[in-house]
């Protein structure tokens, strides 16, 4: 693509203008893509006309855009659950899931991925939450024994 202040080229991939450091236009949302419009069964012969695929075209989503921060954060979720049941470590996957989704959160907006954060932000919240009550009865045992 090109520069919109300057007009120079700027590689796919490169935020900034190298020529005079603008930030690069941000790429289309969307790859087109050609395809015929035509319905078929699995038994229909075809012949396609290259010349057919001219004017139809469909919308097919980046699957490049993935907010790699919140899918860490849900899965670091997902593991301090799994964790539960050996008790006084899920915390370090809770703590790392919670870091992870609220970071995630913050790039929403144009990775997308909210889905992902607010479940990583739930599932870490209650890994970290059974680990406390874990603590706190711990403690008490702890406490009662002493006595
Ligand atoms: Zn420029």
């Amino acid at each position: 693509m090109y520069c919109e202040s300057c007009g120079s080229l700027i590689p796919d991939g490169q935020k900034f203008c190298s020529n005079c450091g603008a930030e690069a236009p941000h790429a289309p949302a969307y790859t087109y893509l050609p395809v015929n419009d035509s319905y078929l069964s699995a038994n229909d012969s075809v012949e396609v006309d290259p010349r057919s695929f001219r004017n139809v075209s469909v919308e097919v989503p980046r699957s490049s855009v993935v907010n790699n921060t919140a899918k860490i954060g849900m899965i670091f979720g997902i593991v301090s659950m799994v964790t539960i049941f050996i008790l006084y470590t899920n915390i370090v996957p809770a703590a790392i899931g919670l870091i992870f989704s609220l970071k995630g959160l913050k790039k929403t907006k144009e990775l997308g991925g909210k889905g992902m954060c607010i479940a990583g932000i739930i599932l870490s919240c209650a890994g970290a939450s059974y680990w406390l009550l874990a603590v706190i009865m711990g403690l008490s045992r702890l406490a009662s024994s002493i006595r």
